[in-house]
């Protein structure tokens, strides 16, 4: 049973979607601004985002890009605009699909299942992506982390800052990269990423002096690799 996100401030056009999407079996969580959105994609797991672009608290363009920096769900744009230079630069910016307002909810079905089989591959569920360092697995999609089968209680920048370190394990990953990646800054302060990663380490059970997995270059970056004899080769 697919489950949906409705971002909508229009409460009759919301109670239609929902209405009409639970009908067609799907599961349906709703919110009615954007950083609800953010909240409920860092705690749920979606199928599909169906996003509407006029929202009460940021721009569109905005909240998609904000979405797009903590999760890999599919978001399918529902907008009154029909201003093709906008659709095709939300399209670039990570959009899977969009709609035009008015639209039935039979094109909204047929658009969500084809986004659907697109990220799904044909008849099969998802193939988990998770990512596997060591004894360390990162499954961006469900955000979770494991360290030797224990569930690890991050909270989300931890989790973001430990995600993108366990998409290039072994890489030393500079500062900068990871300030514009993780906090989307382009400058600041040295001392926000020394406090995360202290933070994870701790999680990890390990310390700068005695790292395992969480190594910091003076200077350079940080980067995140197996331990020297790893429990499973990554
Ligand atoms: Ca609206």
């Amino acid at each position: 049973m697919p489950s949906v996100l409705v971002v909508e401030d229009d409460q009759f056009v919301r109670s239609a979607l929902i209405r009409h999407l639970t009908e067609a079996s799907h599961t349906v969580r709703s919110v009615g601004t954007a950083l609800e959105a953010l909240r409920e994609v860092a705690h749920f797991r979606f199928d599909v985002v169906v996003l509407d672009l006029g929202l009460p608290d940021l721009d569109g363009a905005e909240a998609l890009k904000m979405l797009r920096s903590i999760t890999d769900v599919p978001v399918i744009i529902a907008t009154a605009r029909d201003d093709e230079a906008e659709i095709v630069r939300l399209l670039n910016d990570g959009a899977d699909d969009y709609l035009t307002k008015p639209f039935s909810v039979e094109h909204l079905s047929a658009r969500m299942a084809a986004v659907l089989r697109r990220t799904r591959g044909p008849g099969q569920a998802p193939p988990p992506r998770v990512l596997q360092v060591g004894g360390l697995s990162v499954d961006p999609l469900r955000r979770q982390a494991e360290l030797d089968g224990t569930a690890l209680d991050l909270t989300r920048r931890e989790f973001d800052l430990l995600a993108f370190l366990a998409g290039r394990p072994g890489v030393v990953v500079p500062r900068r990269e990871l300030l514009a990646e993780v906090w989307q800054q382009s400058y600041g302060d040295d001392q926000t990423i020394d406090v995360h990663l202290s933070w994870l380490r701790r999680k990890l059970g390990e310390t700068a002096a005695r790292p395992r997995y969480l190594h910091t270059l003076r200077g350079v970056g940080v980067k995140l690799e197996p331990p020297a004899a790893p429990e499973r080769p990554a």
